[in-house]
């Protein structure tokens, strides 16, 4: 039976994760030896890792020596939302480890065209870097609340394997349905094939994550080779609502199966706050749903004051619902919002609320 690891964890010292990791292995039969690894953690963007939007870099640094010393060739890659991969590297302390480490990094800034018959409707999607080109990928999601999704762990993860500007694609084909885009994530995860997952909920976030939210220390650390499994077994850990779309559209299309929890199989964290607008997602056809959600659904509103007018919400619209004002912030055409919430995911001044 496949297992989930939940081991609790409220600092990030490297020689405790390091034999937390090793552990882990033994437990689960994760032998890499010799393998060439490629590590994806979230790195969505520079903010510094006390804001908890990035995977630590500690994190980073305790599995890499770890499989360092099983000899493997270890690479680290991820496409941020709307900086370069190098900038957040640098600001969030990821470089000095991979300097000192010798790890390879990997900007996934290619077209590699996958054709796959999975659950969504769609039958191609263009990754940015071939999942193919490593032996084993090892996934590195972070825990934290998504405006959209409700939360972001090990399936949406993978989601980092589509170029930023290809994302935006993404969110526009799939509008307001969120079971709909949980599909096409389901499918990436599938194509990318993660041989392990290993979630960094040390410091997470809640509230309106996952960039913007309420920075928490859970001392979380979940690891399995099958992320649904590990995404179901920590919702129930935190104790909210396992009926969220990802793990919904798993457990209906048998992906989720009988699992093992060793560790802490059951936790509550107090006072676990949703994103508000998990609220209002009415089980209703979408064309009615989306005249609904329109009308009622949380609008995204700028805060004059936060805002420094970068136009990176204007650009990470994939609705095209934000335009720039030349001595203003943004003005948003509320008609032409799909409330994907991209803007207030990627706003780095955390000038969006919705
Ligand atoms: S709302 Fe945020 S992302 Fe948009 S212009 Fe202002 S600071 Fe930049
Ligand atoms: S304005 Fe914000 S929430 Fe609306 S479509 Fe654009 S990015 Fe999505």
């Amino acid at each position: 039976m496949e297992k989930v690891i939940i081991d609790l964890c409220y600092e990030y010292d490297k020689n405790t994760l390091k034999e937390l990791f090793n552990n882990a292995f033994k437990i689960i039969g994760f032998k890499p030896h010799t393998s060439k690894i490629l590590l994806k953690p979230n790195l969505l963007n520079s903010k510094s890792p006390d804001k908890a939007v990035t995977t630590h870099p500690v994190f980073i640094q305790a599995i890499a020596e770890v499989l360092r010393d099983f000899s493997c060739h270890v690479y680290i890659g991820d496409s941020p939302g709307y900086e370069s991969l190098q900038k957040v590297l640098k600001n969030t302390g990821i470089i000095k480890i991979i300097e000192e480490i010798g790890l390879k990094t990997v900007s996934f800034n290619k077209r590699v065209m996958k054709k796959y018959e999975g659950i969504s409707p769609y039958k191609r999607f263009v990754l940015g870097e071939d999942p193919l080109n490593y032996d084993l990928i090892i996934n590195m999601p972070k825990l934290k609340t998504h405006t959209m999704m409700g939360m972001t762990l090990g399936v949406k993860n993978t989601f980092g394997f589509i170029h930023s500007l290809d994302k935006a694609r993404w969110h526009l084909r799939a509008g307001q349905d969120r079971l709909l885009f949980a599909s096409i994530l389901i499918d990436i995860h599938r194509i990318v094939n993660p041989s392990l997952t290993i979630l960094d909920g040390i410091l997470g976030m809640d509230g309106d994550g996952p960039s913007n939210g309420r920075v928490r220390n859970f001392g979380i650390v979940a690891i399995s080779q099958n992320a649904f499994h590990l995404d179901e077994a920590i919702e129930r850990f935190i104790g909210i609502d396992t009926s969220l779309p990802i793990t919904t559209l798993a457990r209906k299309n048998g992906f989720i199966k009988s699992y093992e929890v060793i560790g802490r199989s059951t936790g509550y964290i107090k006072d676990f706050m949703m994103p508000e607008t998990m609220a209002t997602d009415w089980n209703l056809p979408v064309p009615i749903k989306g005249i609904l959600k329109r009308a009622f659904i949380k609008k995204p509103k700028i805060l004059k004051a936060l805002c420094k007018q970068c136009n990176v919400c204007v650009n990470a619209c994939p609705a095209g619902a934000l335009s720039p004002s030349p001595h203003s912030k943004p003005v948003f055409d509320y008609k032409k919002c799909i409330r994907c919430y991209c803007c207030q995911e990627m706003c780095p001044e955390g000038a969006i609320k919705v």
